[in-house]
């Protein structure tokens, strides 16, 4: 769509590059060719100051010399004048006098002769502490002046403080070949003082040295020395004398000085600024690279996008397209660009809407929310799309036209239609199910889902309001519960499954599945009403059998209760009746009594229907009423009984009377099995021990035996063997005996016979329960 940077991308460093570097390489080339500048005026002006120092000292030198040469001269015309004319002449007076006066730096003139005796001397008195014509310096030169030299210096006589002394000896030859000595005394420092010019002593600070020691100067005291300096020997012999000039540290001129700091900050300020230029152009320089990445970024994920982009201008044609909105249509942005109502997309069949949606647009009125609405491909294929609008305001917040984001929603639509559909089916399962299904938060306990089943069971009204779910049954975290539970308002029954689980949004919740039992109870209420009535029924059988053993062991207490009655009444009718022995047979027959009594009682229990009843009860007990029950038979039979010991034994918690069917049919059974058994061999094994937390008892005859494929069938309802049997017997045991948590079973005998085990828990007191 646009052209694409790369190329100036690439070629742009190197020019900008160049362009960032010259104007700092420009200043740079201008701060180092006016420090060069500096430096070589400052140079030229250090040479031409060496220059001019060497020259003046040079002339000062130069000056020195003449005027010692100068005084010398002037000296032996003195000399002259008074070797002709004498002492006194006028010549020799104004000579003299004019020499003082011309030269202040005279101390003395003195006149000695060939012996050395001062003959002169000017001024005549010393002014105190002057070296004199003994002066070992003066008597040196005298000497060498008599011995025939023509002027000779003394070495330089440093008595005096402050007064460097040159002493100056000049022959004064007499017309009689006679020779006498005319010596001047010259203070250096007065000499130095008037012998040094202005233009001098201004520029430069003028000692002289004898060697290393200063002996006079001339100095400017307002200035400072520097420590520029030039020195010149003396050829005074045989002094070596060293004339050095030190140039006084200039102050420069402040114009010249201001023009460097000017000259100075200006550049440093070229230099900051080009640097800040630099800096900004780099700024510049990356923003644009920023700018160019950020371009070909929207460029990318424009093109990257699945979502097709349009704009319009104001007049509602399109002037943009990205390339998903092209391929989404089937065709190209040269196509699409300026295209107007009705556009190339719009189905022949939905212009009329496209139409309303284009119109809402272009008057501002687009709904937020979006249009679904159905475009053609250019293939004539139709899709669904979603499309949203707003407006397009360009930077300068003037709005240029309208924007629309279209999303291919075929997919998506086709995929919302499977979900439905699947949603459906699973609410027609969900509610097809017979039980009542509920999803409940596992912390506010809302109502989060729930089937017909249960809305109609617990009368839920509607779906809009929100409940809160009371658990039916007790909930433990982690297990899963499976427990019953009674609607008692409905008067049902159900079993209800509670597990927690993760919801779909992540959080806990439980789900509750409650099946209606009510039928399933009722049924298992009924089956069990028609149990006990069958047992109840083979209680009576059991009892009609045993009707005449019965009556023969009631006989026995009656006949006794008789016998014992006529017994009392012939006491009585004796003259002195024994009281003792009526009472012992008044007691005999109230036991009898009760032992009728108590077989009655046995009886009517054990026939009389009724619930189960458990409580605590003794093993030894159960045993006792049965044997009782069955002893008759026992003896009609000729069966050989035998109880194992059954004391220590702990009580059981049970239904005594059903324990005791238990024990008497066991017994009864085993007694039937024996009839053709040796009369020798009939024995009856009851034992009773105590294994683990369980009562194990087992009863062992020597009968007929229990083939193998019997030993499952007995168990079954309606199993019989006997002519007269009911089958009823063993299958009303096992299910006593498992309704107290036991286990009922048969063994064969190794002797012959068999061997029937049951077991009871000995659990304890609070567990047992009375259902
Ligand atoms: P019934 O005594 O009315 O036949 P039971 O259920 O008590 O019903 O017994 C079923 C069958 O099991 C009996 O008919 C008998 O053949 C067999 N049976 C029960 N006890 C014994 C035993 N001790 N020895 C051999 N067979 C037995």
């Amino acid at each position: 769509m646009k052209k694409s940077p790369k190329s100036s991308l690439r070629s742009k460093p190197l020019a900008s590059r160049w362009l960032l570097t010259l104007p700092s390489f420009a200043a740079a080339l201008f701060s180092l060719a006016l420090a060069a500048f500096l430096i070589f005026t400052a140079y030229s002006e250090q040479s031409a100051r060496n220059h001019s120092l060497t020259q003046d000292l040079l002339w000062q030198k130069q000056a020195l010399n003449t005027r010692v040469e100068n005084f010398t001269h002037q000296l032996r015309t003195v000399a002259a004048s008074m070797a002709t004319d004498g002492l006194a002449s006028a010549e020799f007076t104004a000579r003299t006098l004019s020499l003082l006066q011309d030269s202040p730096e005279i101390i003395s003139l003195e006149y000695v002769d060939e012996t050395g005796q001062r003959r002169w001397r000017q001024p005549e008195i010393n002014p105190g502490g002057l070296p004199d014509y003994h002066h070992p310096a003066i008597i040196a030169i005298r000497d060498a002046v008599l011995a025939g030299e023509s002027s000779s210096y003394s070495r330089i006589i440093l008595d005096v403080p402050d007064s460097p002394t040159l002493a100056i000896a000049v022959p004064i030859r007499l017309n009689f070949n006679g020779r006498h000595v005319l010596i001047a005394q010259l203070n250096l420092r007065t000499m130095l003082q008037q012998q040094v010019p202005w233009w001098i002593s201004q520029r430069y600070q003028i000692s002289l040295w004898d060697k290393e020691k200063l002996i006079a100067g001339k100095f400017d005291r307002a200035h400072d020395a520097s420590k520029f300096n030039s020195s010149i020997d003396l050829s005074w012999p045989p002094n070596q004398l060293t004339l050095t000039a030190h140039v006084y540290a200039q102050r420069r001129d402040s114009w010249q000085t201001a023009l460097t700091i000017v000259v100075a900050a200006l550049s440093l300020l070229m230099l900051a600024s080009t640097w800040a230029l630099r800096r900004h152009i780099k700024e510049r320089q990356k923003t644009e690279a920023q700018l160019r990445q950020e371009q070909a970024l929207r460029e990318s994920m424009e093109n990257s996008l699945v979502t097709g982009i349009r704009a319009m201008d104001l007049q509602g044609r399109l002037f943009y397209v990205n390339r998903a909105f092209c391929e989404m249509v089937g065709y190209s942005q040269e196509q699409l660009f300026g295209a107007s109502h009705p556009m190339p997309y719009w189905p022949p069949e939905e212009i009329e809407q496209c139409m309303a949606i284009y119109r809402a647009i272009l008057s501002g009125r687009a709904d937020t929310t979006g249009y679904q609405m159905r475009f053609m491909r250019s293939n004539g294929e139709r899709f669904d799309v979603r499309l949203y609008a707003a407006k397009l305001i360009d930077g300068d917040g003037v709005h240029t036209g309208w924007i629309s984001a279209i999303y291919d929603i075929t997919e998506l639509q086709r995929e919302r239609e499977a979900l439905q559909a699947s949603h459906e089916r699973f609410v027609a399962v969900l509610n097809g199910l017979d039980a009542a299904v509920s999803v409940s938060d596992a912390v506010s306990g809302e109502l989060l889902l729930s089937n017909r089943h249960f809305d109609s069971a617990f009368n839920i009204p509607d779906r809009h309001g929100r409940y809160c779910n009371i658990p039916l049954v007790r909930r433990s975290k982690g297990a899963p519960v499976d427990s019953e539970w009674f609607d008692d308002y409905h008067q049902h029954w159900y079993q209800v499954k509670s597990r927690s689980s993760i919801w779909v949004d992540g959080s806990e919740v439980w789900l509750e599945i409650a099946t209606d039992i009510t039928m399933l109870k009722n049924a298992q209420e009924q089956e069990r009403q028609q149990k006990e009535q069958l047992q109840q029924t083979t209680r009576l059988i059991s009892m009609g059998e045993m009707a005449s053993s019965l009556a023969h062991e009631l006989n026995q207490p009656l006949a006794a209760i008789a016998s014992y009655a006529t017994g009392c009444r012939n006491v009585l009718s004796q003259d002195n009746p024994n009281i003792a022995q009526l009472d012992q047979a008044i007691e005999k027959m109230a036991a009898q009594a009760k032992r009728a009594g108590q077989i009655i009682r046995g009886i009517r229990e054990f026939v009389q229907r009724r619930a189960p009843h458990r409580k605590r009860c003794e093993i030894a007990d159960l045993l006792d009423t049965v044997q009782t029950l069955l002893s008759a038979e026992i003896k009609k039979a000729q069966v050989k009984l035998s109880v194992s010991d059954t004391r220590h034994l702990p009580p059981i918690y049970a239904d005594a009377v059903m324990l005791e069917q238990v024990i008497f049919n066991l017994m009864k059974n085993a007694i039937e099995a024996m009839a053709e058994t040796p009369v020798k061999q009939r024995t009856l094994d009851v034992k009773v021990r105590r294994d683990d937390e369980m009562l194990a008892v087992s009863i062992t005859d020597r009968g007929t035996g229990i083939s193998t494929e019997q030993m499952e069938q007995l168990f079954k309802p309606f199993y019989t063997t006997k002519g007269s049997g009911m089958g009823m017997g063993l299958n009303i045991c096992r299910s006593i005996i498992e309704h107290h948590q036991g286990r009922l079973w048969v063994e064969a005998n190794p002797l012959g016979g068999s061997c029937f085990h049951f077991t009871l828990p000995l659990s304890i007191e609070s567990e047992a329960y009375e259902p």
